[in-house]
């Protein structure tokens, strides 16, 4: 079931198999999982990737290896590492249905990305005899889908939880707030494994919901602790205490996720802000 390998086509459940895309780096890890899920018509595709023609045609390759033509697209969410191979898959495979949500307009998206069909919260894709339900997450971006399948307990779980590290939380489609609120909701789902958007498949989800909720919460009492320390900071001010066991390389990206902390605070009536975007706890 393991070993991320570009280009190999991995089966990781009855009638799924996993493809990475190869797109390594920074913000995507090993690259972007790409899966592929055996319906009645044929394949749907979830999540296809970035707009790269050698993963398209790995994508080809991997549908004539398992013997089934390519039916669908569905996207967890419409970050460019995720949903703009679609437009090149539909040159080559006319008439492929679309299914996801629609894209926000915050400068981060495909803007190419048009679903045939809006899947929202509580939507099945009947597989035959199985189901395959949506579950709306927001947080790491705004119309993030998580689609559980149900009768294996494998959720395909996007940008939401990815393996090895935690994601990035930019504000104003990303919310931190909503983000640990779709977290506390998928603890009461029955989960058996995560087929995460990067990386290798995830053991005991419940154990890693468990961990990542209370990895924020650690960093939002290190932010509300730094924001004793430090009133009347901007974020950038506050990311090299806040972030102190991260890499400064990565403090940019980081300064995102503190604005999506900061945010909540705020929300949650515990701090505000002055016309110059300078923090202050409340009170
Ligand atoms: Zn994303």
């Amino acid at each position: 079931m393991s070993g991320l390998i570009p280009g190999q086509v991995t089966a990781i459940a009855d009638g799924v198999w996993r493809l990475l895309a190869l797109n390594p780096g920074m913000m995507t890890g090993p690259g972007t999982n790409t899966y592929l899920i055996a319906a009645d018509q044929g394949l749907l595709v979830l999540d296809p990737g970035p707009a790269d023609s050698h993963h398209i045609d790995n994508i080809e390759a991997a549908a004539a290896e398992i013997g089934l033509p390519l039916s669908a697209v569905l996207v967890t969410h419409t970050h460019r590492d995720h949903s703009p191979a679609t437009t090149l898959l539909r040159e080559r495979v006319p008439g492929l249905r679309r299914l996801g949500p629609v894209a926000p307009d915050d400068g981060l998206q495909d803007d190419d990305w048009q679903p045939d069909q809006v899947l929202g919260d509580g939507d099945v894709i009947a597989l035959g005899e199985r189901r395959l339900r949506v579950i709306a997450t927001p947080g790491h971006v705004g119309n993030h889908l998580c689609f559980l399948l149900e009768d294996v307990g494998l959720l395909f779980s996007g940008d939401h939880l990815i393996q090895g590290s935690t994601v990035v939380i930019a504000p104003p489609s990303g919310s931190m707030k909503d983000y640990l609120e779709s977290l506390r909701r998928l603890q009461h789902e029955t989960l058996h494994h995560l087929a995460p958007g990067h990386g290798d498949l995830i053991e005991d989800p419940q154990g890693y919901i468990e961990h990542t909720i209370g990895h924020r919460l650690r960093r939002e009492d290190k932010v509300v602790r730094a924001l004793t320390q430090h009133p009347d900071s901007t974020a950038s001010d506050l990311v090299s205490t806040v972030y102190d066991d991260v890499p400064v390389f990565l403090h940019g990206v980081a300064t995102l996720s503190l604005m999506a902390h900061l945010i909540k605070l705020e929300q949650d009536g515990r701090a505000h802000r002055d016309a110059g975007e300078r923090w202050a706890l409340q009170g």
